[in-house]
């Protein structure tokens, strides 16, 4: 599929719930949530029905994600059932690894973690949120004392057999600037490769504000500062829009997943966005979105459904609107980060 810029579309990011277990500032502000009800969310028979019709338009990859992936009961099953779908490649998750050291109850095999049921399950890659090593900064951004949990997380991912594990830090001005080393030493000593993301607007206006924003670009001369001038590797690409850098005299990448600075951003974007209640989103930066669960429950074809696939491909707008008129609407956690 390619859109009329030229995106070539081969990635879909599924959100399969609007629920967390976390209550982060910049994506879910409000401690009283009104979660979706439980028949406006899409089944997984739903989801598989779409991704199939995706897979047989161009889909290759695929990134479970949320809200919080790992509190929606059966996951493991929708993986599986992910990875038997013909032309699916590559299958990732997001998280914010809280749950990953758990033993699910329901899975036979003593004491094995979600971790690794994830990666037989056929998992190829995870990304874990980690904006902090500081267990007070780590309660004050989530609103929950799970810090020693998620690193637990980020432990069994380590050892579960995922052929990558990245980390993911949102930048904040103030929280970030003096952790930006330690947590490079930390990926070092994990294997990870880190990125630092830029604050979007995506949840309240409060969310990103002159006072909170810090740059991928200021980041990049705090590191500078500690390790010397760091080198471009253009030529490294993982499937999103993170741009890679290495830390001189070493063997270890950065990314930078520089939203709203990165003028070229858009230009190698592949993906469509279908959320937790079946709609199919062309960009995240821009609230233009396709409803797929109405048609789906009224007895559309596949025919039909390809269709609206389609012209939610060709609607794809060039670039998102972040940086003009974008106005927050549906919250990350809505939409499916
Ligand atoms: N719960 C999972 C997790 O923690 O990764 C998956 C969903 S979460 C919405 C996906 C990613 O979006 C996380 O790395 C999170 O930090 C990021 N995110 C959420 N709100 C954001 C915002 N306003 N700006 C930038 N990144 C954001």
């Amino acid at each position: 599929m390619e859109d009329r810029f030229g995106h070539r579309i081969s990635y879909l990011r599924i959100s399969i719930t609007d629920r967390c277990n976390e209550r982060c500032r910049y994506c879910l502000p409000e401690e009283r949530q009104e979660w979706l009800p439980r028949d406006g969310i899409l089944s997984y028979e739903e989801i598989l029905r779409i991704l199939r019709i995706g897979a047989g338009m161009g889909i290759r990859k695929v990134r479970i994600t949320g809200g919080e992936p790992l509190t929606r009961r059966n996951v493991l099953s929708l993986i599986r059932s992910v990875a038997a779908v013909p032309g699916v490649e590559d299958i990732g998750i997001s998280t914010n690894g809280t749950l990953l050291a758990d033993v699910p109850a329901e899975e036979s095999g003593e004491g094995v973690t979600m971790a690794r049921h994830l990666v037989e399950a056929g998992v190829r890659t995870v990304n874990i949120s980690l904006d902090t090593l500081d267990q007070a900064a780590y309660a004050a951004i989530t609103n929950r004392d799970f810090h020693a949990r998620a690193l637990a997380g980020i432990e069994a991912a380590c050892v579960a057999g995922f052929e990558s594990v990245k980390l993911n830090c949102v930048l904040m001005k103030g929280r970030t600037e003096h952790e930006v080393s330690d947590l490079v030493e930390f990926a070092h000593d994990h294997e990870c490769l880190l990125r630092f993301i830029e604050l979007m607007p995506v949840s309240t206006t409060e969310v990103l504000t002159a006072d909170n924003f810090l740059s991928c670009g200021t980041v990049q001369q705090i590191l500078a500062a500690r390790y010397g001038p760091l080198v471009p590797c253009p030529e490294v690409r993982t499937n999103g829009p993170a741009s890679y850098w290495r830390i001189p005299d070493r063997n270890q990448l950065v990314g930078f997943i520089g939203a709203m600075t990165n003028l070229h951003f858009c230009e190698s974007c592949n993906k469509l966005r279908l959320t937790a209640d079946g709609k199919l989103r062309p960009c995240l930066g821009s609230h233009m979105e396709t409803d797929l669960i109405t048609p789906l429950r009224a007895g559309a074809s596949d025919d039909e459904i390809t269709r609206l696939i389609a012209d939610t491909v060709d609607r794809k707008p060039k670039e998102h609107d972040f940086r003009t008129t974008y106005l927050p609407g549906r919250r990350m956690i809505a939409i499916g980060g």
